[in-house]
This record gives C-alpha cells, sequence and structure tokens, in this order.
C-alpha cells in the first residue's frame, strides 16, 4: 500500500507541494550574483518573522541544536553562570549543552506540565546582585510537554531585577507558527530551525541575534568555529558566506517566508490556534485531558495528551503508525509511555487534523481505549464549522 498521510508529528513538519518543487532547480555558483540575490531576501525575511528591525539574523546548515550550541559558544566563555529552567526535554537538553561547554548552570526545576517558573527566576536574578549570572535560557514552546511560556514575563522579572543578563531563547517549535517578538521581549538570540514552522525539510539553524549579544560575542570565550558569529557575520555584509551554503534549502527558505506573509503573520497565528483548539476540543470529548496544566499554557503547535491509566502511549503511536500509516509523536523523557503528541503545525488545515484525529480514535479504539467512536472527530468538527476564518486561500478555494 502506498500513502501519502500527513505527519501529525511535532517536527519535521509537512512539506507543501510548492515548497518542495522551488527547490528542485540545478547549482548555482554561491560565489555569484545569483546567490547574493537569493540570500538577502532570506536573511530580511527572518528579521521579519522574528519581528525586529534591530537584531541581525543568521543561518547555519544545521539544526536547533546547531542554532544552541552557536549561541551559547559565541556569548559565553567557560565558568561563566547561566540560569536555565527545566520543564521538558528540551529544556533539559540545554542544560546538558551547557554543562558540556563548561558553564555553571543553575537549573531551576519546573513540574513537566507547567512553563516558566517566574517566581523563582525573579528571586534568583533580584540575588545575584553582582550580575554574575550572563544568560537566562527559556524553551518558549516545550515540544514535548505543549507548554508555552511566556517570554515577555521573563523579559520583566529580568528588568524588573535590573539584572544584566543575556536573555536566549528556544523558539524552535514557536517562530513563524505562534506570536514571537524579538525586539518587544528584547530577546538577544532566538533560536529556530528549518523544519518545523517554516515547513522546510532539515538543514537550517535560524538565529537572531540582538546588537547586545553581538557585543557579548567579542569577550566570549568559549572555543567556535563552524559556528563563529564573526565570520558569518562579515562574509555576510558582503552577500556572501563563510563556506559552502546550503543553496535549496535558502531559495526554499525564501519561498516559505513568502507563503507565511501572503496568509499573513496573524493569520497563520489564528489558524495555528484554531487548529490546535480543534484537538483540545477532541481530548476533552474523549474525556482526557493535555499535559499542559492551565490553558495558558496550552501551546498551540503541538498538544501533549495523557492516555488514560493503565495505557502505554507508545503503543498507541507505534500501532497507529504500523496500521493505518500515520505518525504521531512519543512521549518522551519523564513522561514516555503517558503522552502521546500530536504536532499541529506548518502546514495543515482543518480537514487535515479531522483525518489525523480519526486515525488516532482508530487505533485507540483497536486497543480498547474507553472513548466513543467519532466523539473527538465529531467535537472539532462542530468547532471548525462555528468558527470560520475566512482567508485568502479559503476564498480561494470556494470560488
Ligand atoms: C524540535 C526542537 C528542537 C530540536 O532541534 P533540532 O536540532 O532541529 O532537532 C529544539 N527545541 C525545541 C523546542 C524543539 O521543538
Amino acid at each position: 500500500m502506498t500513502t501519502q498521510n500527513p505527519v501529525f508529528i511535532p517536527g519535521p513538519t509537512n512539506i507543501p507541494d510548492e515548497l518542495r518543487r522551488v527547490m528542485d532547480f540545478a547549482t548555482i555558483d554561491h560565489r555569484s550574483s545569483s546567490f547574493v540575490e537569493m540570500f538577502k531576501p532570506a536573511l530580511d525575511g527572518i528579521k521579519r518573522i522574528l519581528k525586529t528591525e534591530t537584531a541581525e539574523s543568521l543561518i547555519f546548515p544545521s539544526t536547533g541544536t546547531g542554532a544552541w550550541e552557536a549561541a551559547i559558544t559565541n556569548t559565553l566563555s567557560p565558568g561563566d553562570k547561566v540560569l536555565i529552567g527545566c520543564w521538558g526535554m528540551f529544556s533539559h537538553r540545554w542544560i546538558d549543552m551547557c554543562q558540556r561547554h563548561g558553564l555553571e548552570v543553575i537549573v531551576v526545576k519546573a513540574e513537566w506540565g507547567k512553563g516558566v517558573p517566574l517566581d523563582e527566576y525573579a528571586a534568583i536574578l533580584s540575588g545575584d546582585t553582582d550580575g554574575e549570572i550572563k544568560a537566562v535560557m527559556v524553551t518558549h514552546n516545550e515540544t514535548a510537554t505543549g507548554v508555552v511560556s511566556n517570554i515577555g514575563a521573563v523579559r520583566e522579572i529580568i528588568d524588573g531585577a535590573k539584572h544584566p543578563a543575556l536573555l536566549l531563547v528556544d523558539g524552535v517549535s514557536s517562530i513563524a507558527s505562534m506570536d514571537f517578538r524579538m525586539d518587544d521581549w528584547k530577546v538577544d538570540i532566538a533560536i529556530a530551525g528549518s523544519q518545523k514552522g517554516f515547513m522546510l525539510p532539515a538543514g537550517l539553524a535560524i538565529l537572531g541575534v540582538s546588537q547586545k549579544a553581538i557585543a557579548a560575542m567579542e569577550a566570549a570565550k568559549l572555543p567556535r568555529v563552524f559556528f563563529d558569529f564573526r565570520d558569518m557575520l562579515n562574509a555576510n555584509a558582503s552577500g556572501g558566506f563563510p563556506y559552502t551554503p546550503p543553496l535549496q534549502l535558502i531559495r526554499g527558505l525564501n519561498h516559505a517566508i513568502g507563503m507565511l506573509e501572503e496568509e499573513g503573520l496573524d493569520n497563520v497565528f489564528a489558524r495555528h490556534h484554531r487548529l490546535a483548539q480543534g484537538v483540545r476540543e477532541a481530548v476533552t470529548a474523549w474525556g482526557m485531558k493535555l499535559c499542559a496544566q492551565s490553558p495558558e499554557l496550552n501551546s498551540d503547535t503541538v498538544s501533549a495528551i495523557l492516555v488514560p491509566e493503565g495505557f502505554d502511549s507508545n503503543e498507541l503511536v507505534t500501532h497507529a503508525a504500523d496500521k493505518y500509516a500515520v505518525a504521531f509523536g512519543v512521549g518522551l523523557g519523564e513522561v514516555a509511555g503517558k503522552v502521546f503528541r500530536i504536532g499541529h503545525l506548518g502546514m495543515l488545515s482543518d480537514v487535515m487534523i479531522c483525518a489525523g484525529l480519526s486515525a488516532v480514535e482508530m487505533a485507540m479504539l483497536d486497543l480498547n481505549y474507553p472513548i466513543q467512536s467519532g466523539a473527538g472527530v465529531a467535537a472539532a468538527q462542530e468547532y471548525f464549522r462555528k468558527n470560520i476564518i475566512s482567508t485568502s486561500s479559503n476564498e480561494q478555494r470556494a470560488a
């Protein structure tokens, strides 16, 4: 059986056909003006997506993890203190990366299912009167638990404590799908990857770097070569790259940004909210709960759903893949076996979400979950029918 079902994992996401097509082209010389013409708009486009007019945008051939390594090594020195909260798999990975780089990590743990512990951040930062903490790191959208944290509130706490630390934010699973305001929140480094909201294959580390972070770069002593911002900024100044650029992905990125802007960023965010809400209605109809512990923590790009006591969520995900050829996300780390995840970011529509919910319902029924056949799909249908957003593409389709 051949299938081309959409994936419902929180990255890599579904690649629109038109994006695949624009990436299918013959090699061009990356030292030619054709490359400059392709590259400059991509760098400018990233700034618009990040909502920054003051930061620099950078692209490295890598992934989100590489973007983190670049952020750390370009702004910090061995032994520097950094403050990181841990409430899921991804925040946990950044702690590990900082420790392996010889940084002194102050770890603030929160329950998986909660977001950034603002009070503890506030206490630690206001107690650090000598400004020993050099960076505060936050995962905007914790993809393991489907929890979004309030970055604006973190900024208020840093400013409230009059603390000079840099604010580094992992937006890999939020940027280009959920509201992100680099300048308003005074984010010093924003981190994204190509394979989530940008709807591309993995392969690009995408960063926004504030002027304050660029100033820190000069003093930073951690070793870096491939990810050295200085080499990248120097080369970019004349439209070039310090080594061979991933041409296909860069053209793809340009086109992806064009697609996002044609839809309108606010419409993109509204669509993600709507798709997420459809999924949440289904979860309620199944009598289940999200891992996210309160509504303001609900992510619009991924839902981590707690399965009933006595069921193994990994078995559900495996069964859906084996029998129906549909991919959902497994539970990671502390919530392995307890949650399965529906990724609802990137190129997805109401119809695709209904199909995904239907597939997971079939899998749950096969495994004797205590749900009523069709209940989740019906709840999502009701929500979608009553909450039509008239986007230009909807109008085109109807015409
Ligand atoms: C997907 C994801 C990453 C992973 O980065 P890759 O190196 O591109 O796999 C990092 N952080 C978050 C929050 C993510 O969702």
